[in-house]
């Protein structure tokens, strides 16, 4: 028996890698190396570097690896990116988690894991935001990830088959081992960003928009250490294995922090006063979104050990520091 992680070259996806070694399982990746890196897969998990939606080569590999259950990273994640591009995210997004599905399906994988997102809420009437809030994505990136969330239900419903979709919050920190980090070329998302400029990657960077109606003006999010986010996701494969059944959880801690805290978290954290620009608003950025983690926490038993803004980026400019080493290499 082994679990096949997609995606598994990426940021997310590597640390599952090793919580899955962790625990003693037996771990095949299967990832096209987009945006991933072939040596970001820890050893002894196998590597196929091959498309989601080829599905001689998924189905193939489901086969010969006694693949049981799948955990679905690989994906398109930025939100901006989405707006101007669509159809590229329905297609890799939408489209090849259909084919992958069917795969599973046709291969009798009864147990499937998919990185859904808090997108899936827009943003929503109040925080923090349960699972039963409405769910109207404002950007392409969300409905695209509600899309798949869609088709896992109505799945489950026809098939022997259960999956569980947790919707992240705002993922981000390094592995507190350094095993792995976030090692994506041109990052978008905040706190690698901070990090970058702070350890002199980036001259300055910039804060998308402080007139938002928060308590000083810019965007809220509720930011996840991604090791607690892949002990929710290795808690939901003891679930599914268990017999739990579907399952559809927020991945957050239940409080926010605007984008000036966080810049200014990681100066102090890295006692570098490094030079931040006011920009425009950024296309298909919520206001303010925090999660309600009560349902992740009853049902998965999840308990999550880093719930720390100054530990998260402490571990995120631990890591940007290690990848600047390694470059110079
Ligand atoms: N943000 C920013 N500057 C950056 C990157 C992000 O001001 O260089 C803001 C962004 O506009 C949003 C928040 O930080 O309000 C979180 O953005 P991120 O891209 O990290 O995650 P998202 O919530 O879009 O998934």
């Amino acid at each position: 028996m082994a679990v096949l992680v997609t995606g598994g070259a990426g940021y997310i996806g590597s640390h599952m890698v090793w919580e899955l070694l962790d625990h003693g399982e037996d771990v095949v990746v299967l990832d096209r190396l987009s945006t991933g890196f072939d040596w970001a897969v820890a050893e002894p998990a196998r590597l196929v570097v091959g498309d989601i939606a080829d599905q001689k080569l998924v189905e193939e590999t489901i086969e010969r690896c006694s693949i049981d259950a799948i955990i679905h990273f690989a994906g398109s994640i930025i939100v901006p990116e989405s707006v101007a591009d669509p159809l590229g995210y329905y297609l890799n997004n939408t489209v090849k988690s259909r084919a992958l599905i069917e795969s599973a399906v046709r291969t009798g994988v009864r147990h499937f894991i998919f990185s859904s997102t808090a997108a899936v809420y827009g943003t929503p009437q109040a925080n923090p935001v349960s699972e039963e809030e409405p769910l109207k994505p404002e950007s392409p990136y969300g409905t695209s990830k509600l899309m798949t969330e869609l088709m896992l239900r109505d799945t489950a419903a026809a098939h022997d088959f259960a999956y569980t979709a947790l919707r992240y919050f705002n993922v981000c920190g390094a592995d507190p081992k350094l095993r792995t980090g976030q090692s994506t070329k041109g990052a978008t998302h905040l706190i690698k960003v901070a990090c970058e400029t702070a350890t002199g990657k980036r001259p300055q960077m910039e804060v998308f928009g402080d007139d938002y109606p928060t308590r000083d003006g810019t965007c809220v999010r509720d930011y996840i250490h991604v090791s607690d986010l892949v002990n929710a996701h290795y808690l939901a494969l003891e679930r599914l294995r268990a017999g739990g059944g579907s399952l559809m959880a927020n991945c957050g801690y239940g409080r926010g922090y605007s984008v000036l805290d966080v810049i200014d978290t990681v100066k102090r954290v890295s006692g570098t006063d490094f030079a931040v620009k006011r920009s425009a608003r950024r296309p298909g950025d919520a206001v303010s979104i925090v999660a309600s983690a009560e349902r992740c926490v009853s049902k998965l038993g999840w308990k999550p050990q880093h719930d720390d803004l100054e530990e998260i980026v402490s571990h995120a400019l631990r890591w940007e520091e290690k990848l600047a080493r390694r470059n110079r290499l």
